[in-house]
């Protein structure tokens, strides 16, 4: 399948591979935004297995996921605390992928790109790192790697799906703090495409387009 998405000035292309064989498929999710659409652009049941991240410090969202998608073969992963910044994905894949080579023909994990720091310089701190390009077998698939927030955010709206259950927020505060890296990128996300802001946060921080002069 393939899917347009984004705002006029930015409309990208998602392409979602029909032939996968679900008992062989598998995905990471997080209880957050970007795998929820993933999971749901591949249909449910054309997922034969859902690993749950949970981060080693426990600042994550995994227990959200099991509110989210309703199914009892949730497979938790624990990162490795060791890995961090840039190797952090890498190891994370290069484990996954190695415990389950016999039973998982692709693997589906929904990164995408981050804000970039010189139109939003203020989205500098607590940035985390993610590849823009990950060279990996056949196995893995990254259908959203070329996207920004606000595209995944279109196209759940695009295919109708209600993400005010997904939570971002990496503090341990109930639903969305507003003011954490992850909520601040939510919130842009929702401004690139014209609304005032994520509908599921308390306070809205002003992330508009400031378009460079100039060059
Ligand atoms: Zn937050």
């Amino acid at each position: 399948m393939k899917y347009e998405c984004g705002p006029d000035w930015d409309m990208r292309t998602v392409y979602i591979d029909e032939k996968i064989s679900p008992l062989r498929t598998a995905i990471l999710m997080s209880g957050g935004l970007d795998s929820f659409v993933l999971y749901k652009l591949l249909g449910e049941r054309n997922v034969g297995k859902v690993f749950n991240l949970k981060r080693a410090d426990r600042m994550d969202n995994s227990e959200n996921l099991e509110k989210l998608i309703d199914r009892n073969d949730i497979i938790d992963i624990i990162e490795n605390p060791e890995w961090t910044g840039e190797n952090r994905i890498t190891n994370l894949l290069e484990t996954v992928l190695l415990e389950y080579t016999d039973e998982i023909d692709a693997l589906y994990f929904g990164i995408n790109h981050i804000p970039s720091l010189y139109h939003f310089p203020e989205f500098g701190e607590g940035c985390p790192t993610r590849p823009w390009f990950i060279d990996n077998s056949k196995i893995l698939k990254t259908p959203f790697l070329h996207l920004y927030k606000y595209h995944i955010i279109d196209l759940a709206d695009r295919i109708s799906l209600d993400v005010t259950a997904t939570r971002s927020c990496l503090t341990k505060e109930k639903d969305h703090c507003g003011n954490c890296w992850q909520c601040r990128e939510r919130n842009w996300g929702y401004q690139q495409l014209g609304h005032e802001g994520d509908p599921t946060q308390p306070s809205y921080i002003n992330t508009s387009i400031d378009m460079p002069t100039g060059d």
